[in-house]
């Protein structure tokens, strides 16, 4: 990895919890300039823009539904505005609404389709245009080991997950010549509010079959999205890369 700090401008969708804070901590920490999307918790936005700041870092928060399109355009014109630059977007932001497809509504089915997978689509088509015009970039998208391999009771999560694989492979193609790179990082089994609401036992069993013998951390996740966005990553795009602990190995 680069032993310079970037100077670059980072996006982080979904920023204020879970993976995709500490995706923001990582990067104001390699030296980015963080713009934290959020949807709604002010207080958590402010803590964590005061967070990076405390440790030397830059952050602004802004507040954008990733599925809205005219929220998303706030989005990029407000970092635009702000750091005059865009280097990196990571598509974040995600939900599950977890149910067997036999009761599944369709208002679940859509819920997770808009956000997992329209969400990246408007950030991705918004972000590539200033990305073109500095012909670099880099786009991340968090899918899941569920979109790889599947799991019973989430088929619009893994249809949302497996689909963001297909777009992560597609854009690749299409934006390599402009020197965009787009990858993927699919987590496994990572400690956040997606996985509390796990019965314990449930975490109990996945833990066992684990090679690496316990669930993942945000910062495992943020580690591989950090050097996605580092130049030591400049020659690597359209890829998948699994952080789930030894768990799904590729057959
Ligand atoms: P969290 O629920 O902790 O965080 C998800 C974040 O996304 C929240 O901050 C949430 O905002 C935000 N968000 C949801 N909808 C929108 C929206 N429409 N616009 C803007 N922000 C939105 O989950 P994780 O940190 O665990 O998950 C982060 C990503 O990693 C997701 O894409 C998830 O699918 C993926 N992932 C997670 C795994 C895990 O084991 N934890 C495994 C595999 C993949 P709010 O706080 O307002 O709800």
């Amino acid at each position: 990895m680069s032993a310079e700090p970037s100077s670059g401008v980072a996006i982080v969708t979904g920023a204020v919890r879970g993976i995709g804070r500490a995706v923001c901590l990582e990067l104001a920490r390699a030296g980015y300039r963080v713009v934290a999307n959020y949807r709604g918790d002010d207080e958590l936005a402010q803590s964590l823009v005061s967070e990076i700041a405390q440790e030397g870092g830059h952050a602004v928060a802004l507040r954008a539904d990733v599925t809205v399109a005219d929220d998303v355009a706030g989005l990029i014109e407000g970092t635009l505005s702000t750091f005059g630059r865009l280097d990196v977007l990571v598509n974040n932001a995600g939900i599950t609404r977890d149910t067997l497809l036999m009761r599944m509504s369709e208002t679940d089915w859509d819920a997770v389709l808009t956000t997992n997978l329209k969400g990246a689509f408007l950030c991705s088509k918004a972000a590539i245009r200033p990305m073109m015009r500095q012909r670099s970039g880099s786009i991340i998208n968090l899918t899941s080991v569920v979109g790889l391999v599947g799991n019973a009771g989430q088929t619009n999560y893994a249809a949302a997950k497996a689909g963001l694989v297909g777009f992560t492979k597609s854009l690749a193609k299409e934006v390599g010549s402009r020197g965009i790179t787009v990858n993927a990082v699919a987590p496994g089994f990572i400690e956040t509010r997606l996985t509390d609401v796990l019965p314990d036992e449930l975490k109990g069993t996945i833990q066992t079959q684990i090679p690496l013998g316990r669930m993942g951390r945000p910062e495992d996740v943020a580690g591989v999205v950090a050097f996605l966005a580092s130049p030591a990553a400049r020659y690597i795009t359209g890829a998948v890369i699994s952080v789930d602990g030894g768990l799904f190995m590729a057959t």
